[in-house]
């Protein structure tokens, strides 16, 4: 089986990394000419996706980068500590959360990708795909195709591969802006390994101080996304202004590390996938944003992609065809990833975090009871799916 990937972040390169151990023939395209797509701001990896690229093989070259994070501490806008409690599967070095740049991440899952001798073809931009009996093709602009057995479009928010698979249907608002920035003057943000999220009046302010002294940081605040002018007009020193000024109304230590800021602000809107997106036609499936993009919220959307990429994996390997493996990984995937999209929008349109959520303790998600079996790389996937990929 021939495999096309059009997309080489977090999601395409973590797919290219399960279908060739899976032991198929595995191809990326990446329409960035140097590395992938990097709009400079930082992630964490929770546990879930930890557990993902362990199934993958590919924790030493995550865990190379980034720092580790093992506790969460909650303050609320007088800035009294309401939590403080271990993060995720913090015991297990492999497993516990990171926090890594997103261009480190997606450079270093390329350069597994290419260490392991899979193709990756950096400036090949899909402009269309063809749907043939037997095979299906890829055109990139400026001329050049790729056939193959199955495509797989992990091409983000904005995807291709999605405008062909479902005409019309795009990703909208989540109703809020979120800002990333590091602090590079030293500002007490919390002890190391530390995420601090802060429930502010006007802001979810998050930040954790990394092993070098910087202190990384991010705010939602409700609102419109900036429009391309308002964007145009603004200087990181005009975001600060503005982010300080709301910040200043609590108590706490998000005012005094957005002033504590240079240059390195930036802004962006939330999105999410409306549900029901169609993912897959014939040959074609869509993963990670492309498919699921959630508002920031709950902090999981590199962590599905990765998650979609062993699941895909498996479902491909454990099935007879291409078209039972599509619908298998969607029956397995669809529930997951659509109460994420609907947690992670509630939160940021500012509705109260779901029930089981209290002190800084995920909700149960549907599939977290199955999760260790369905990511395990050995467990047959039919097994899992008896389950329905449901629970929790
Ligand atoms: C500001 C921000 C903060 C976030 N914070 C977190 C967090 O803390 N934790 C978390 O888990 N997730 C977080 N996320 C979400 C996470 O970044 C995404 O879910 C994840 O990057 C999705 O990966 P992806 O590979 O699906 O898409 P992308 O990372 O967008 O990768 C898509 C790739 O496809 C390429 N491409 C696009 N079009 C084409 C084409 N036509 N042909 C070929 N290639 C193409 C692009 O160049 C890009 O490299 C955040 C997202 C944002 C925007």
């Amino acid at each position: 089986m021939r495999v096309i990937v059009i997309g080489g972040g977090i999601a395409g390169t973590a797919a290219a990394l399960g279908l060739h151990k899976a032991g198929f023939d595995v191809s990326v395209y990446e329409a960035h000419p140097d590395g992938a797509e990097d709009i400079g701001a930082f992630l964490t990896l929770a546990s879930n996706g930890m557990r993902a690229l362990a199934a993958l093989g590919a924790s030493a070259a995550v865990t190379a980068i980034g720092y580790p994070l093992t506790t969460l501490r909650v303050l609320d806008s007088s800035g009294i500590e309401a939590a403080h409690a271990p993060l995720g599967e913090s015991g297990d070095p492999l497993l516990r959360y990171r926090c890594l740049r997103r261009g480190e991440l997606n450079a270093a899952l390329q350069a597994e990708v290419a260490r392991r001798g899979i193709s990756i073809r950096h400036g090949a931009r899909l402009a269309s795909v063809e749907e043939g009996h037997a095979a299906v093709t890829a055109h990139f602009t400026g001329g050049g195709t790729a056939t193959g057995d199955l495509l797989v479009g992990a091409d983000g928010l904005r995807s291709t591969v999605r405008r062909l698979i479902a005409p019309g249907v795009e990703p909208r608002h989540a109703g809020e802006r979120v800002f990333y920035g590091y602090a590079t003057r030293p500002v007490p943000a919390g002890a190391p390994e530390t995420i601090t999220m802060v429930r502010g009046s006007a802001a979810a302010f998050g930040c954790t101080a990394s092993p070098t002294g910087e202190t990384y940081w991010f705010a939602r605040v409700a609102g419109e996304p900036a429009s391309a002018d308002e964007i145009a007009k603004s200087t990181p020193a005009r975001w600060r202004e503005l982010l300080v000024e709301l910040l200043r109304k609590d108590a706490g230590p998000a005012a005094g590390i957005v002033a504590a800021t240079g240059e390195r602000i930036m802004v962006t809107g939330a999105t999410e996938m409306p549900l029901g997106t169609p993912w897959r036609s014939g040959r074609a499936l869509i993963v990670g944003d492309a498919a699921h993009a959630a508002s920031p919220a709950t902090g999981q959307g590199a962590s599905m992609a990765l998650e979609d990429a062993v699941v895909l994996a498996k479902a491909v390997r454990d099935t007879p065809d291409t078209g039972s493996a599509l619908a298998l990984y969607e029956t397995l995937r669809r529930p997951r990833v659509e109460y994420n999209i609907t947690a992670s929008g509630r939160i940021s349109r500012g509705a109260a975090a779901p029930p089981g959520s209290g002190r800084g303790k995920p909700a149960r998600r549907p599939g977290d009871d199955e999760l260790i079996r369905l990511l395990a790389w050995n467990a047959d996937i039919r097994t899992t799916s008896a389950h329905g990929g449901g629970g929790g």
